[in-house]
């Protein structure tokens, strides 16, 4: 087969942005691994700290994103954005304020898919932190850029909202701007939310598509789970070393339906074999993988 005949499937993974090099590192990190798509935080995901656009080296990235003929990428917000907290105003106030300059940077820095955690009802109840997030959601997407916002899909750990596809749904029903949402399908949530994706995973697109419609889905996170099928756990396994396993994952990345959609590990750096005491990324070999269907039996892993 002729390289120009292979459809280019948008593969890649969570990237750092620090340093001197910023954005220019991410595209680095990214070209690294083989990667022709990428996910980044705008800064450290558990802070509100942020380095101004100018200097995130942003023309140069661009720059070596265009010579390397990559996709286009994405960014995730912080995870200490919980528009579903009403019992701490100030929680809820600081977080519609924080998601307003998300968008902002995230326009800025050429991308138009911001990643949102819907948040957690903290106790209140489902049905208070939805009507929550909606609010939220109003008063953001009124004041920011035309950036999509992509609603993950959830595992359900602790009050965590957004875990059933009808959860997600009813966000969009209470959004006065429902175009502008868009949702993240991350594999491990899904399976730790109880859907059964390993023997089933047809029938849950299926299901998703009722509830949402399929076109929604503007990025995948692909991983694989620690735990059993609804443990509403979220932690991250290696790809094919899971609960949920090879078949199914390379099934998701190679679904026809989503030509266009970026397909993101999140999976755990392992020690690494070579260099006692660090830890290295396992994205280049899992690319790979998914690529060609080619998972080595055995792998030099612990
Ligand atoms: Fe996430
Ligand atoms: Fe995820
Ligand atoms: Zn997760």
């Amino acid at each position: 087969m002729n390289p120009s005949d292979i459809p280019i499937l948008p593969l890649g993974s969570h990237v750092s942005m620090s340093g001197r090099e910023m954005m220019l590192g991410s595209v680095r990190e990214a070209l690294s691994y083989g990667a022709n798509t990428f996910m980044l935080y705008t800064g450290a995901p558990q802070n509100t700290r942020r380095k101004p656009l100018s200097e995130m080296r942003l023309e140069e990235a661009h720059a070596l994103m265009a010579a390397q003929h990559m996709q286009p990428f994405v960014v995730h917000a912080p995870y200490i954005i919980n528009l579903a907290n009403t019992l701490n105003a100030e929680t809820y106030r600081l977080s519609v304020e924080f998601l307003i300059q998300e968008l902002i940077r995230t326009d800025g820095m050429g991308s138009r898919i911001l990643i949102l955690h819907p948040g957690s009802h903290v106790g209140a109840g489902a049905a208070a932190g939805i009507e929550s997030i909606a609010k939220g959601l109003n008063d953001v997407l009124s004041a920011s850029p035309n950036v999509l916002v992509a609603l993950e899909t959830m595992s359900g750990k602790g009050s965590e909202l957004g875990r059933s596809f009808e959860e997600l749904a009813a966000i969009y029903d209470r959004v006065q701007r429902p175009e502008r949402l868009r949702i993240c399908f991350d594999t491990c949530h899904v399976h730790d939310a109880g859907y059964d994706i390993v023997h089933d995973p047809e029938g849950v697109l299926a299901e998703f598509h009722r509830l949402l419609g399929k076109e929604q889905i503007a990025v995948f996170h692909i991983n694989d789970s620690k735990n059993e099928r609804g443990a509403a756990k979220d932690r991250h396994a290696d790809i094919g070393e899971g609960k949920i396993g090879f078949e199914t994952l390379y099934w998701f990345v190679h679904h026809p339906d989503f030509p266009d959609v970026p397909r993101i590990l999140e999976t755990p750096w392992y020690p690494d074999p070579e260099h006692p005491g660090k830890m290295r990324p396992p994205y280049r070999e899992e690319i790979q993988w998914l690529l060609t269907a080619n998972r080595p039996k055995t792998f030099p892993r612990a």
